[in-house]
């Protein structure tokens, strides 16, 4: 039998990780796990319960509120994914709203959010056999992940597929909009003190502007099954 790996897929937002991702593990038989969607149900819970507020995050009552919430996922055979529990409640359409993704790269920034997420993704990985994707899953939550992709794409082809993505699954949004969003995440996230997004050293950079999700599939599963087979440890 052969052995299981960690693939940690990174980059910007709305490169294309969770397509990515999702494929992979599907092609694999592996566990596909978005941790962005955990720091998204943190979120969601500080605005439902006013610590965020007239536009205002309340760093200090989060901390006190932090054992409160419980993350975590559910599997869904029948669409092959899996949901986003917060509190055991299914808040998979919730946490792709705007005002979730205008607030989360702040809730992500705090020290204690990301001590509490960390800890529970780790927890998901000790098995192996799963595709995480994030920003810092190669170079923080798992340096020893066998495979690190750090997916690129240009500005205006992310706010493209941003838009489409949104507009699939109901939501009204302009292209201004999103565009302003991918930069004030990006801008967060790579200038935060706490594990900004940074390639890591021994990642492998992929540029998926031009490559449909069957062509970025292919390159990387191809470099999947390889380490699988060799039993490369980094
Ligand atoms: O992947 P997604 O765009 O849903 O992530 C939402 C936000 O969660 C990111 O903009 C970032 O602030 C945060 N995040 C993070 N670390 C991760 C995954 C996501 O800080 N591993």
């Amino acid at each position: 039998m052969s052995r299981k790996i960690i693939i940690a897929i990174d980059g910007y937002s709305s490169c294309g990780k969770s397509t990515l991702a999702k494929d992979l593990a599907k092609e694999l038989g592996y566990v596909y796990v978005d941790s962005g969607a955990m720091y998204r149900a943190v979120t969601l819970y500080c605005i439902d319960n006013h610590i965020i507020q007239d536009g205002n995050l309340h760093a200090e009552s989060l901390k006190f509120a932090m054992h409160d919430i419980q993350v975590g996922f559910r599997y869904d055979p029948l669409h092959n994914e899996n949901i986003t529990l917060l509190n055991g409640k299914d808040v998979e359409k919730e946490i792709r709203s705007m005002e979730v993704s205008r607030f989360v790269s702040q809730v992500s920034a705090l020290k204690y959010v990301r001590e509490a997420m960390v800890h529970l993704q780790r927890q998901i990985g000790k098995e192996k056999g799963i595709v995480m994707d994030g920003r810092d899953i190669g170079t923080v939550v798992f340096p020893k992940a066998e495979l690190k992709i750090f997916l690129v794409a240009k500005p205006e082809i992310r706010a493209k597929r941003r838009f489409d993505e949104l507009k699939s699954k109901g939501y009204e949004v302009s292209i201004k909009e999103i565009v302003e969003n991918i930069n004030h995440r990006d801008q967060y996230d790579t200038s935060r003190a706490e594990s900004p997004l940074r390639k890591a050293l021994d990642a492998i950079e992929l540029d998926n502007s031009f490559l449909n999700p069957g062509q970025q599939l292919e390159r990387v599963l191809s470099i999947a099954r390889k380490k699988i087979a060799d039993g490369v440890q980094n």
